[in-house]
């Protein structure tokens, strides 16, 4: 059972980039968070500051200016995630996407602290308050600044900027200050804050400039202030958020405007081609420095067509777990959907919000897009019916659930996608037979509905010691509990099944060879096992049944969600996963709790379905004779135990 060699793990150990990039994360994620807390302690002494004179000065209005420094970073943090959720809400912009590629786990990793710049440049603004008191008694807005300010960066910051960014992008400058930022495949709008302190202080001098212009003539004002900085960030993040936003006529309606202003395509083109498109903003100075990239106006209007898009050939169909674990997805925050899910207090504060999406995905939303990754240069998609688990158990949401699902499997076969895989609940027997109902309503599908489970059945299978002699099953009727029996009871292993129907029993006995049929043996108590040191845990069970297990025993397991680890002289086996090849791309998001790289068994299973190019569906019950062939072609794949 165990085919797996030492040989084999060794090689897993030197490839797997992934996993040893995990293991890193998970190794640092303490010290990571301490880390980020240590970093935010730098805006103490301005919070003390604020709180100080609030307290003991009555909160005075030229001491204001703490607080306002201190709102205005947060605004900024709160521009870059927005710009970040809407860029990758795939169902709104999958058709406007510039560089197709996902971001995979190592941009995120390098891009972790994207936010650092922030510290310094609000410290600048603190001294800049400190050294000249009278900039507290700022009006709170004024006209005339804004135009100053708008010729100043017009007039300096722009030319400043692209001669600075030219200069970056020759030989050693490039190596030791720019290539940090050019490190990110995928664009996103937290590489506008991934750069070097030398690249933040040109920046910083850009940014500045026309502030401290409009202050030096008298004309300064907060409104400016806060104007000025936010709209500069706006901008940065809008040009790296890799998705057109500007319309396809844009560049023929507004011929002018298309100096003025850098779009997002604009911008991309500068990351994958680099020589040319140098602007901050305005690519007019591209222009007059003959650096204008010439695709930038046809590329622009092309992808903001929305044809340019890819087919998935292969579909993973899932569905929301629960309200919390809902917000572990990209669009939500890019941070923790890239670690496994845990519940964590920070996301807690978020629940009400997540419990309002949740009923009006319920009332009007439709199966939608969420993330996606390449392997061997196909497009493998994850798509979401919008129902949390809970719903699969309301007798009057079945039907609507069927529907939705039906849509998605209808929808894939019209586009042309290959295999689409149906996740946890959506195959679940009492809702649609296994996925049977859809196959058996719509005899033509092109698309194969697989529900992944023989190769489910094949890892917990191959979990088990060779030398095992008996084993105490639950959950032992169901799909998986009536395969993993089959299949043991052919390689001679007793297998107690934990059934109360004799009638459910003795089906499935008979299916078995007849040389085979004395080692299935129903019980009906959990006292049955307590000699039995291998449990097979397909049933949720309690504390106290836990407990009539033998001391050293291990609790395999295939129920959803799984089981708590109540037993300290006890082990407890992981969900049923596998870890997808090392050449996969684009993957930045971890499925539920598992680790990165690695997927539930069952979308491993469509995954290989899809590799293999098998022609039938695998819906309904378990093909026994399969689990084997399975399992080969996995591995044959490179995919691994996880
Ligand atoms: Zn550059
Ligand atoms: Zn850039």
């Amino acid at each position: 059972m165990e085919t797996e060699g030492k040989e084999d793990k060794e090689k897993k150990k030197k490839t797997d980039e992934g996993g040893e990039r995990e293991r890193g994360r998970d190794v640092s994620h303490g010290t990571a968070c301490f880390r980020e807390l240590l970093q935010y302690l730098l805006y103490g002494p301005l919070v003390a500051k604020a709180i100080y004179s609030r307290a003991w000065e009555g909160g005075k209005e030229d001491e204001l200016w703490c607080l306002h420094l201190l709102f205005l970073f947060v605004l900024r943090g709160l521009i870059h995630q927005l710009w970040w959720s809407f860029s990758s809400m795939l169902f709104l912009t999958r058709k406007r996407r510039i560089v197709k590629e996902g971001i995979n786990f190592k941009q995120i990793e390098r891009e972790w602290d994207w936010d650092n710049f922030l510290i310094p440049q609000i410290l600048i603004g603190a001294m800049g308050f400190c050294l000249f008191p009278s900039l507290r008694a700022l009006p709170p807005w004024d006209l005339k600044g804004f135009f100053i300010a708008l010729l100043l960066h017009v007039g300096i910051s722009e030319p400043l900027y692209y001669l600075a960014h030219r200069a970056f992008h020759s030989g050693e400058l490039f190596r030791h200050y720019h290539s940090l930022h050019h490190s990110s495949p995928v664009p996103s709008p937290f590489t506008a804050g991934h750069g070097t302190p030398l690249e933040h202080i040109v920046l910083s001098l850009a940014m500045g400039l026309p502030l401290i212009g409009a202050n030096v003539i008298g004309a300064g004002s907060m409104g400016l202030l806060y104007l000025h900085v936010l709209l500069f960030d706006f901008l940065r993040c809008m040009a790296h958020s890799n998705v057109e936003v500007f319309g396809n006529g844009f560049s023929e309606t507004f011929p002018f405007l298309r100096y003025l202003i850098c779009t997002p395509t604009y911008h991309s083109l500068h990351h994958t081609e680099m020589g040319s498109n140098y602007c901050l903003f305005m690519p007019l100075f591209d222009a007059l420095g003959g650096t204008l990239n010439a695709k930038s106006w046809p590329l622009q209007k092309e992808i903001s067509s929305g044809k340019n898009i890819q087919v998935p050939e292969f579909v993973f169909l899932a569905h929301v777990v629960d309200v919390v674990s809902s917000l572990h997805v990209p669009f939500v925050f890019r941070s923790f959907s890239s670690v496994p899910f845990r519940v964590i207090p920070f996301i807690l504060f978020c629940w009400p919000g997540a419990f309002l999406v949740m009923l009006a995905m319920w009332a009007w939303s439709k199966t939608f897009l969420l993330s996606f990754y390449n392997l061997r240069g196909r497009l493998h998609q994850y798509w979401v019916v919008p129902r949390h688990g809970f719903q699969y158990f309301l007798p009057f949401a079945k039907d609507g659930i069927n529907d939705q699902i039906e849509k998605a499997i209808m929808r894939a076969d019209s586009m042309g996608v290959k295999v689409l895989s149906l996740a946890a609940l959506n195959k679940n027997e009492a809702l649609n037979g296994g996925g049977t109902l859809f196959v058996n309503k719509h005899p033509s599908l092109k698309v194969r509905v697989v529900h992944g489970n023989t190769l489910t059945a094949a890892v917990i299978l191959n979990e088990i010691p060779r030398d095992v002699k008996e084993v105490f099953l639950t959950g032992a009727t169901s799909k998986l509990g009536r395969a993993i029996a089959l299949y043991l009871c052919r390689k001679k292993v007793r297998v107690l099944m934990l059934t109360l129907s004799t009638e459910r029993f003795q089906k499935i006995q008979k299916e078995a060879p007849a040389d085979c049929q004395q080692y299935l043996v129903q019980v009906t108590k959990y006292e049955a096992a307590q000699n039995c040191k291998t449990w097979i845990v397909g049933k949720w069970i309690t504390l106290s049944e836990q407990r009539l297990a033998p001391s050293g025993t291990h609790f395999h397991q295939f129920v959803v969600p799984p089981i708590i680890g109540f037993r300290f002289d006890c082990t407890y086996g992981k969900l049923a996963a596998m870890r997808l090849p090392p050449d996969v791309q684009g993957l930045g998001m971890c499925e539920y709790t598992l680790d990165r790289g690695v997927v539930h068994a069952c979308h491993a299973g469509g995954v290989v379905h899809f590799l293999e190019g098998w022609t039938h569906h695998e819906v309904g019950a378990i093909d026994v004779d399969r689990v084997d062939i399975v399992w080969r072609a996995a591995l044959k794949n490179g995919l691994r135990p996880a």
